[in-house]
């Protein structure tokens, strides 16, 4: 049994603290590729349900259960509150993208998904490439993000989305989304932190940058004229609005106490460490953008892309977000609760009333 062979002592389903009246869950194994992949589908009730495929070298198959029926259900509400017409699902592939992904190995999962008939469509996600879904798409007709299906890198669109969102964040706390003079600290500049750290400079904001990678930094400074601080600080720098745009967690009981900005509002995912700590945000009156509606523009522009005809209903519903988010704010406000909370439950609403 090589190291990434699952034990058979995979957590039971049913009894799985992320389960949560899942619909579907597929394990899936070809021998010949040495495909064991999971196939968790959360909630069909507004439509197909749309979620990336992860690749990831898991320890044990139990932490890839985990994952694949915590980001299912974390997707059927992304796509829920995006308005989208689509449930949630995820998929994961026990294997190591460096070593073990081959184009049979992705076929074989095309398979997997192809049998589900429909009931989960599969895209990128960590580890997978457009190229990854080419080989997918051998195989289904249920998948997105190819060169024919597909906008080609979701990034642009989040990035888009965050910045609308922190637009509408500054318009609820500030009584205007102009950005002229504000200061921001972007924490992280891959993909979408440096397309979002773009949208600000243009609008006139003034820029805090950090991130792990050197090289990025400088490329921030030099383009944006921006002032670089430790990212282990960044939350700390004295700005407006904090944009966490790297890894999640990065709200906790640690950091919160220290955040001077009013307004922290970025695309990384799964920014609260625990629930205490959306509470906590609202103690200290700042304003939180919960991050899977600020950051739905990726899924926006992989759901909703037509191929050959331009993305102006993806931008439209992209900056759509920023109208969601007031609503959210505002409800929040009146009902004296936090924001995720009140995202949670347009969610629910809307895949009630589906
Ligand atoms: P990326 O890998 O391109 O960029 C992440 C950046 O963060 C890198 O430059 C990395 O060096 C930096 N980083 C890592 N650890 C850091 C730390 N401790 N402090 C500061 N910087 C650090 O990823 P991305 O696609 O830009 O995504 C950023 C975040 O947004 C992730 O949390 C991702 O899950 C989330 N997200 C991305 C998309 C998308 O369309 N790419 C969609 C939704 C959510």
């Amino acid at each position: 049994m090589n190291a990434l062979t699952p034990t058979v002592s995979t957590a039971v389903v049913f009894d799985h603290p992320e389960f949560s009246e899942h619909e579907d869950v597929i394990f899936a194994h070809d021998a010949a590729t040495g495909l064991f992949a999971i196939i968790a589908v959360h909630d069909t009730r507004l439509g197909p349900a749309l979620g990336g495929c992860r690749m990831w070298p898991y320890d044990h198959a139990g932490d890839a259960l985990t994952d694949a029926l915590r980001l299912s259900r974390g997707m059927t509400y992304k796509n829920a509150v995006a308005g989208l017409p689509l449930g949630g699902g995820k998929a994961v592939i026990i294997a190591d993208p460096k070593k073990h992904k081959t184009p049979g190995l992705m076929e074989a999962f095309g398979l997997h998904v192809d049998r589900l008939g429909g009931a989960y469509i599969t895209a990128e996600d960590v580890g997978i490439s457009p190229e990854d879904m080419e080989a997918v798409a051998r195989s289904t007709e249920h998948v997105r993000g190819t060169r024919e299906t597909g906008l080609g890198d979701p990034s642009p669109y989040t990035a888009l989305g965050v910045f609308a969102g922190i637009q509408a964040a500054a318009r609820h706390v500030y009584g205007s989304e102009d950005l002229g003079g504000r200061t921001v600290s972007v924490q992280g500049l891959g993909s979408v932190g440096f397309g979002l750290a773009g949208h600000l400079h243009k609008a006139g904001a003034k820029l805090i940058v950090s991130d792990i990678d050197a090289p990025a930094v400088v490329r921030a400074i030099d383009a944006f004229d921006a002032i670089a601080v430790d990212p282990a600080e960044a939350h700390m720098a004295p700005v407006d609005i904090f944009a966490p745009c790297a890894l999640g967690a990065g709200l906790n009981s640690r950091t919160i106490p220290r955040i001077s900005a009013k307004i922290v509002a970025g695309a990384a995912n799964n920014q609260l460490q625990t629930e205490a700590d959306g509470a906590r945000l609202k103690e200290r009156g700042i304003l939180y953008a919960p991050d899977y509606v600020i950051n739905a523009g990726g899924v926006i522009s992989i759901a909703l892309a037509k191929p050959g005809s331009g993305d102006n209903t993806v931008r439209h519903q992209t900056l759509a977000i920023g109208e969601t988010l007031t609503e959210i704010f505002r409800r929040a406000d009146s009902e004296d609760r936090s924001p995720e909370k009140i995202a949670d439950e347009i969610a629910e609403e809307r895949l009630a009333a589906a």
